[in-house]
């Protein structure tokens, strides 16, 4: 079967989502194609509160609460020294932030870009991607077989690896190398009411932990792949024993009684960056065009203000400016260059281990120039 739209979006995460959102208010027709039917482990992912006016522009503050994400009132980390350092939202003009339930938020989000109007295809992957005549052609393998969808611009919304961007010419630029040992942790005995994220510095790389909004504990050990090869922590024993190592982390999941409810999984979560963000006739959003190093609790946020800028510079563009993608992807490689530099002070206020591998890695650009 073959079908015609003006934007497809592959991927249908919260960058793809935001996108399709603010292309059906603008009337735009729209096909989001996401390969996945929503379920998935969750990464125990926070928003900053800074998301809340996201959602209220987004028009999804309604559909997000009532997943019911677990108000975050604030974070706590020992970073640079010993001392947990309290950071509260009390006095934040935006409220709390939020610890999210993943898979009923990606949920909520599709379920918004329906209701805008976009075509959204379930249980579909993007296999392909060619050109035809000014236009794509986009094949596609759904719940029903083999499907060609027809489009005048095709957005990579698919995440991190950007594989439709990288096959339309870009070039994926990696700054780190830092992966995640993800796990979740039951209670055994009356779940944590601390609703705070707690971030920990250690040698070899960091701790975060957070808890999610049904009482489970989601804590993940970041550091760069050969480290964490000589630890095996995507072992149960070898990320108990991490864990063991660590002071304020450990300490959380004593008090709760939480034990591990499955093998860690290692998830890449280093800084990445599409060169250039957009080409003739499509554009990367989202982690797809910039990743970020979940320190940062950055990646769901920008991934939404993301999906609507790219909504806005795509109106532009279909109604002929033909300035609108070269200046979207020269926003991105701004912006971006602009994060990196505040990357580097957040790890230049960690000297206690300046020579660990870890740290070393992170601190030896200290001019902020890669
Ligand atoms: C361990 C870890 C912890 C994190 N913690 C936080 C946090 O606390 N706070 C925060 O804000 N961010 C966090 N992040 C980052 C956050 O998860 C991402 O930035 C965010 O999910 C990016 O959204 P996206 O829509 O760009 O991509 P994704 O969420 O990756 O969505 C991409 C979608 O594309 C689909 N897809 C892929 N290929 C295809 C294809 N060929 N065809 C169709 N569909 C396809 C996938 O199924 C997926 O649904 C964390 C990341 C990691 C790795």
């Amino acid at each position: 079967m073959t079908t015609r739209t003006t934007v497809a979006i592959a991927g249908g995460g919260p960058a793809g989502t935001a996108c399709a959102v603010a292309l059906g208010r603008l009337g735009i027709p729209v096909t989001l194609v996401e390969m996945s039917t929503g379920s998935g482990n969750p990464l125990g992912e926070s928003l900053a509160s800074s998301a809340t006016p996201l959602f209220h522009a987004l028009g999804v503050f309604a559909a997000v609460m009532a997943t019911h994400p677990l108000p975050c009132h604030g974070n706590r980390s020992s970073w640079g020294g010993e001392a947990l350092e309290e950071h509260d939202f009390l006095r934040d003009p935006h409220g709390p932030g939020w610890h999210l339930d993943r898979p009923a938020f990606n949920a909520a989000l599709l379920g918004a870009a329906a209701a805008a109007g976009a075509d959204c295809r379930l249980g579909t992957r993007v296999r392909s991607v060619q050109r035809d005549g000014s236009g794509w052609r986009i094949s596609l393998a759904g719940p029903a077989g083999a499907e060609t969808l027809l489009a005048e611009l095709v957005v990579d919304a698919a995440g991190r690896p950007a594989r439709i961007a990288r096959l339309l010419g870009a070039v994926r630029v990696a700054f780190d190398r830092l992966v995640g040992a993800v796990a979740t942790l039951e209670p055994r005995a009356a779940p944590l009411r601390d609703s705070f994220t707690l971030v920990e510095a250690r040698p070899e790389g960091w701790w975060y932990s957070a808890l999610l909004p049904d009482g489970r504990l989601a804590a993940a050990f970041f550091t760069d792949p050969d480290l964490l090869a000589a630890r095996a922590a995507w072992t149960a024993a070898g990320w108990t024993a991490l864990l063991d190592d660590s002071g304020g982390t450990r300490e959380r999941v004593v008090a709760g009684g939480y034990v591990l409810a499955n093998l860690p999984s290692i998830a890449p979560a280093g800084n990445t960056c599409l060169q250039p963000a957009a080409g003739d006739g499509w554009l990367a959003v989202g982690d797809a065009a910039a990743a970020y190093d979940p320190l940062s609790s950055h990646g769901i946020g920008s991934a939404l203000a993301g999906g609507r800028n790219a909504a806005a510079a795509i109106a532009l563009h279909l109604a002929g400016d033909p300035a609108a993608l070269p200046a979207y992807a020269d926003r991105i490689a701004a912006g971006y260059a602009r994060y990196l530099k505040l990357w580097l002070t957040y790890y230049a206020q960690e000297r206690r281990w300046p020579e660990a591998p870890f740290w070393r890695r992170r601190q030896a650009h200290p001019d902020g120039e890669w």
